[in-house]
C-alpha cells in the first residue's frame, strides 16, 4: 500500500496512520515527527528548521524532501502523513516515485470543519515514550503504564493562535492538492468527523477499492 493522507491539522492523519500501520505493517512516515526529532537532536539542520516549526510555517521544500526521501526508499508499503503540502512537494513526490517505478494507490483526504479541528488539537496529547496520539476527552491515554507509560505531553504549537495560522496555510497551499489527485482519479474523500474506528474502516475499504494491497 502506498497512500498519501491529506487533511487539515487535527483531522486525524497521525491517528489513522498509526492505526493502519499497526494493522497492516505499512510504514508510517510523518514529516512532522521527522522535523520534531531533528530539532530535538540539536543538530545544525534542527536549528535551521526550528524557527519554521515554532512559527507554524512550512520548512523549505528542498529540506523536507531531503529529510523524508530515505524513508520512502526504505519501504515499499507506506502511509505518508504531512507530505506533500504544496504543489512543488507533490511534484517532487511524483519524481521520487518515478525513480523507483512505483505509483500511489490513493490520496485520502480527511474532511472536517475548522472549529472541530481547534477543539481536537487543543485536547491533543502525545506520549513521549511511544509517540502515540491521544485526546483528553475523545481518546484518553491509558491508565495502565504497561500499555503506554507516557508522559502525555501537549505540543508547543497546539495553541489556538498557532493552530489558526497552520490551518490558514493548509487552506491556501495544501487543500488545492485535492484537485491535483482528483484529476488523476485517485482522490478519496472521507468524513473525518466520525468516530476514530469508523474513519479507519472507511479508509481501508476505500484503499482496497483502488486495488491497493491493504
Ligand atoms: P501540523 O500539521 O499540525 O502543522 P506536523 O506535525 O505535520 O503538524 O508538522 C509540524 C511542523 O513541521 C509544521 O508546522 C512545519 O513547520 C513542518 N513540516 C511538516 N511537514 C512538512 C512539509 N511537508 N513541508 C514543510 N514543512 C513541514
Ligand atoms: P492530524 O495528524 O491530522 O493533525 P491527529 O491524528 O494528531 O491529527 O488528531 C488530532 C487530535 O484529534 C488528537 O487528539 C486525536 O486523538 C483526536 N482525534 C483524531 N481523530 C479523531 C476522531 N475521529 N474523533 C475524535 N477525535 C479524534
Amino acid at each position: 500500500m502506498r497512500i498519501v493522507l491529506l487533511g487539515p491539522q487535527g483531522a486525524g492523519k497521525g491517528t489513522q496512520a498509526q492505526r493502519i500501520s499497526r494493522e497492516t505493517g505499512a510504514k508510517h512516515i510523518s514529516t512532522g515527527d521527522l522535523v520534531r526529532a531533528e530539532i530535538k537532536s540539536g543538530s545544525e539542520l534542527g536549528q535551521t528548521i526550528k524557527d519554521y516549526n515554532d512559527r507554524g510555517d512550512l520548512v523549505p521544500d528542498e529540506i523536507i524532501v531531503e529529510m523524508m526521501k530515505p524513508y520512502l526508499d526504505e519501504a515499499d508499503s507506506w502511509i505518508l502523513d504531512g507530505f506533500p503540502r504544496n504543489g512543488s512537494q507533490a511534484e517532487a513526490l511524483d519524481k521520487m516515485l518515478a525513480e523507483i517505478s512505483a505509483g500511489l494507490d490513493a490520496a485520502v483526504a480527511l474532511e472536517a470543519p475548522d472549529d472541530l479541528l481547534v477543539e481536537r488539537l487543543s485536547g491533543r496529547r502525545t506520549s513521549e515514550a511511544t509517540g502515540n496520539i491521544y485526546h483528553v476527552e475523545y481518546d484518553p491515554p491509558p491508565g495502565d503504564p504497561e500499555e503506554d507509560p507516557g508522559p502525555f505531553v501537549q505540543r508547543e504549537d497546539d495553541r489556538e493562535e498557532a493552530i489558526r495560522h497552520r490551518l490558514k496555510i493548509y487552506h491556501e497551499q495544501t487543500e488545492p492538492l485535492k484537485h491535483y489527485y482528483a484529476d488523476r482519479g485517485i482522490l478519496v474523500q472521507v468524513d473525518a468527523t466520525q468516530p476514530i474506528t469508523e474513519v479507519t474502516a472507511e479508509i481501508r475499504e476505500a484503499v482496497e477499492g483502488t486495488g491497493g494491497r491493504v
